[in-house]
């Protein structure tokens, strides 16, 4: 599947209950993600936030309803669809391997000088480069090395690197000191400038920079309005 750009999200009716149990968790969603909308999804723990998360990425499929980019069913994506959507978690992973490698989970076939470029992105080049083996050094032997706010910082380089349109962010920075969370988010923000970003949080800190919010409560879209407005 080949779109053209620019690319719009829209949900319908989505509904969603886990395999195997009884609660539903989405109860009937619908929402339309316009082209480089910058959204916040916020709502409390256990409020289906990460489930719809998953929904939009397609790692799962709706119970009913339907989730399209520009009006074709992400069902029928496949691998394809990270093409068009990355996400980066709560607690982004990184394996046991060079930080290169990390890095090209990305996009395998980037230059040395591209994961140099996006490693002064996300400002970790100088860190990177006083490392003994700087780009071939294993994670695992600088283990200890990466704090909580450099691997979201890696994690974001990774995402640069495959340049999707569309950014899923589910909680990027939970568990990060306040200053260093604060920093976080503005490197996310600037360095994905342009792209459709939608942000899934359960704070306010942040929400500022976004241009339009929605509340998820218990399944359902509760509220709406831009930053200003709530
Ligand atoms: P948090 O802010 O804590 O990350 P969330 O809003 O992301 O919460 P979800 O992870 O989407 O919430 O979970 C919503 C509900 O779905 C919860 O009640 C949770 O227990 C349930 N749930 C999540 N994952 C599964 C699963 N794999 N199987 C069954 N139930 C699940
Ligand atoms: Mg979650």
């Amino acid at each position: 599947i080949d779109l053209k750009q620019p690319y719009e999200l829209t949900l319908s009716n989505v509904h969603y209950t886990y395999p195997g149990t009884k609660k539903e968790i989405l109860k009937g969603i619908n929402l339309t993600i316009k082209p480089g909308e910058r959204l916040a999804i916020l709502g409390r723990s256990g409020s289906g936030k990460s489930t719809l998360a998953s929904l939009i990425r397609g790692d799962r499929k709706p119970s009913s309803g339907s989730i399209k980019l520009n009006g074709v069913d992400t069902d029928k994506f496949g691998d394809q669809i990270t093409k068009y959507i990355s996400i980066i978690n709560q607690t982004p992973y990184l394996f046991n391997t060079t930080i290169a490698n990390n890095l090209r989970l990305g996009n395998e076939d980037a230059s040395e000088e591209q994961l140099w470029q996006v490693l002064r992105r996300v400002g970790l080049s100088e860190m990177v480069q006083e490392l003994p083996d700087g780009l071939e050094t294993k994670v695992d032997e600088a283990g200890l090395r990466f704090s909580g706010g450099e691997r979201h910082r890696l994690a974001l380089a990774r995402i640069l690197l495959r340049d999707t349109p569309i950014v899923l962010l589910d909680e990027p920075t939970v568990g990060l000191d306040p200053i260093t969370e604060q920093a976080v988010i503005n490197t996310f923000i600037k360095q994905l400038k342009g792209k459709t970003l939608i942000w899934i949080t359960h704070h306010l800190q942040g929400i500022d920079k976004m241009n339009q919010v929605i509340f998820i409560e218990d399944g359902k879209l509760t509220m709406e309005g831009t930053p200003q407005e709530l």
